[in-house]
């Protein structure tokens, strides 16, 4: 059982009870977590007891719903009540939400089981997970490799198979390039497609909550059920949930595809160039047609999302002060230094590089010269989109410039890391739907990744072509030397 679809077949035909489900994937993260370090906390009892209320439906002849039994991994960033949220931050040590997240309170309703919370970057702040307080997470491919981030965990437990899903957070990228070096298959859905409550905000105009699975059918599978209007977010739209699942049965005649040039520049790896090249050459040969398309204002994706991030992260956690949530700095006498002292402490360098930083651009003085030439730029960036799908159906990109670099290899160096985005954050500042597949191996045997983008709400679009290009390849199903499952691929779920 590896493939959500698997899971799956194995709880309706009854050849695995939900506690057996909950049994096999806490089994799974004892025994190859401890070389990945991709999980937080996990809560046996609980997930054990749900599932045994599942399997008490089922027995009592009751539809315990669609995603009966099936274990999922959460990124630390989404609230579970009663659950410590961290946030792999150590301001947050203790804090225990007292709601669910709505796409936790679909899940359930569901029956998917929640069974562990999942390493990240401090606040969804990174591209690598170092920057976690807590652990560092390794890449399966190769464990000297960072997983991307900041959803590292959520990547890593689902390419070494210990979980058949997870849900990240993608502000500007943190779903697609960690699903990218680490081999698996994630969707950022378009901004309001789910809802954001009981998300810790990072950069609430650019974050998004959407799965990481092993294949794009397992996606279809899952989004139903995070997708859809929630009046708890002001920001989620009022549109019907389109048939997912639909999408897996068309295939790529006739779709047009945009390859915009501007993203093949230098810096790019070469052998992310060639794997992105020969998919193009696959997708044409089966019946799309490829065409380049420019997106003029790509070279100020970076600097226009760090401002637009920083100065919302700024805003955002001025409310870890010691009194509202978390831990608190314990040797303070006065207010002043439990902000202080809390906040100091209590972050870690990157989140306190970034509130400076949009603390800066926000500041009388500087708020024209940055903060409001940046919303201007993100205006023309999200206008390059709109006047590129006038012409194509999707648009193709390398989700990522290299393969997994080295553990600690950009941590010194924010600008080398920051720099490794440059084909994601576009995305979350024109608000678009964007899913990662994997398209190759570097010569090192690790993993690329394929970005699609398409139209607003258009993610059946994304969907259709990304399980066309799986019914074309096995890259998604190779799988990492840390993993889980046996190496022979499993004949009897299939
Ligand atoms: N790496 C980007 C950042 O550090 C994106 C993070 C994210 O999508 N949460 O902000």
């Amino acid at each position: 059982m590896e493939t959500v679809r698997e899971w799956l077949n194995a709880l309706r035909t009854g050849e695995c009870s939900a506690r057996d489900a909950v049994t096999t994937a806490l089994e799974r993260i004892r025994t190859v977590d401890p070389q990945l370090q991709a999980v937080i906390a996990i809560d046996p009892e609980r997930a054990l007891a749900q599932a045994d209320t599942i399997d008490r439906q089922r027995a009592g002849g009751e539809d315990p719903g669609p995603l009966a039994g099936l274990p999922i991994g959460i990124k630390d960033v989404i609230c579970e009540k009663d659950v410590e949220c961290t946030c792999a931050s150590q301001i947050l040590k203790g804090y225990r939400p007292p709601y669910d997240a709505t796409v936790i309170t679909m899940l359930r309703r569901a029956g998917a089981i929640p069974v562990a919370r999942l390493n990240m970057d401090e606040f969804a702040m990174g591209s690598s997970t170092d920057h976690s307080a807590f652990a560092i997470t390794r890449n399966p491919w190769d464990t000297n490799r960072i997983p991307g981030g900041s959803s590292g965990g959520s990547a890593a437990a689902v390419a070494a198979r210990m979980l058949p899903c997870a849900l990240g957070s993608d502000t500007g990228g943190s779903i697609r390039q960690p699903a990218a070096l680490c081999g698996v298959t994630g969707l950022k859905p378009t901004y309001g497609r789910v809802s954001r409550y009981g998300l810790v905000a990072y950069a609430s105009s650019l974050d998004q909550i959407g799965p990481l699975a092993l294949t794009v059918e397992d996606i279809a599978l899952l989004l139903p059920h995070l997708a859809g209007h929630d009046p708890h977010d002001a920001t989620s739209a009022n549109l019907p949930v389109p048939n997912y699942p639909a999408a897996l049965f068309q295939d790529l005649r006739g779709v047009r595809l945009g390859v915009p040039k501007e993203y093949f520049i230098a810096g790019l790896d070469p052998a992310v160039e060639t794997a992105v090249r020969s998919a193009l050459h696959l997708f044409a040969r089966n019946g799309a047609d490829c065409v380049e398309i420019s997106l003029p204002h790509t070279e100020y994706a970076i600097a226009t999302y760090y401002i637009i991030a920083t100065a919302e992260a700024s805003s955002n956690l001025a409310r870890y002060d010691g009194i509202h949530y978390g831990w608190r700095a314990p040797e303070s006498t006065t207010l002043d230094e439990v902000y202080s002292h809390t906040r100091r402490r209590g972050f870690g360098e990157e989140v306190i590089r970034r509130i400076i930083l949009g603390t800066y651009v926000l500041s009388s003085g500087y708020y024209d010269a940055y903060y409001l030439k940046a919303l201007k730029v993100r205006t023309l960036i999200r206008q390059d989109f709109t006047r590129a799908f006038d012409t194509v159906d999707a648009i193709v990109t390398p989700t990522s410039p290299t393969p997994a670099f080295a553990l600690g290899e950009k941590l010194n160096d924010p600008l080398q890391m920051y720099l490794s985005d440059i084909f994601t954050v576009s995305v979350n500042l024109a608000g678009i739907p964007g899913l990662s597949v994997p398209c190759g191996f570097s010569p090192d045997g690790l993993p690329i990744g394929l970005q699609i983008l398409a139209k607003p709400f258009d993610e059946m679009m994304l969907l259709r072509v990304g399980h066309a290009w799986q019914q074309l390849t096995d890259f998604h199903l190779r799988r990492p030397p840390v993993c889980a499952t046996s190496f022979s691929r499993p004949t009897t779920h299939a």
